[in-house]
């Protein structure tokens, strides 16, 4: 399993593999060191606390480059001009093709944690409106209990 924590100095994305003996990891932008707690479930791939800010609370999302799915959007249409809208079909079928072949990553909704390859994925549920804004505004913890709709 892969982990990208968000450097809570300047932003950058830091990448690191899940260490029972490692209490920190370092930004290779700028240095600044921040605690994790690694466990044995990380180790196995398996995603129930956050390493780095302990909280349960979890989402998952198709690991989709939102930009580059934008950037193709604006060349379709572009193209579509000329092409009397065909770009924007072959857009369609691409991105549906694309779409299945993606894989799902786990997301902390308190610090913006992503975990790659998790073999807990298909029991995390998807992303929730309402627990995001409670959990970021109003700093509400579920402890690992999604709210049912
Ligand atoms: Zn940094
Ligand atoms: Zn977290």
């Amino acid at each position: 399993m892969e982990v990208q924590i968000t450097c809570e100095n300047c932003g950058s994305s830091i990448e690191v593999y899940p260490d029972i003996n490692a209490n920190q990891v370092e930004c290779d932008v700028c240095n600044h060191n921040q605690p994790v707690h690694f466990n044995t479930d990380h180790e196995n791939s398996i995603v129930e606390v956050c390493p780095c800010c302990q909280r349960k609370d979890f989402y998952k999302q198709k690991d989709f480059n939102r930009a580059v799915g934008v950037t193709l959007f604006i060349i379709a249409s572009i193209l579509a001009i000329w092409t009397y809208g065909i770009s924007l079909i072959v857009l369609y079928l691409v991105d549906l093709f694309l779409f299945k072949k993606l894989s799902s990553i786990i997301v902390c909704y308190k610090c913006g944690t992503i975990f790659r390859n998790a073999k807990n994925v298909g029991s995390v549920p998807d992303f929730n409106h309402e627990m995001h804004d409670r959990i970021k505004y109003s700093d509400h913890d579920f402890q690992g209990k999604p709210l049912e709709h």
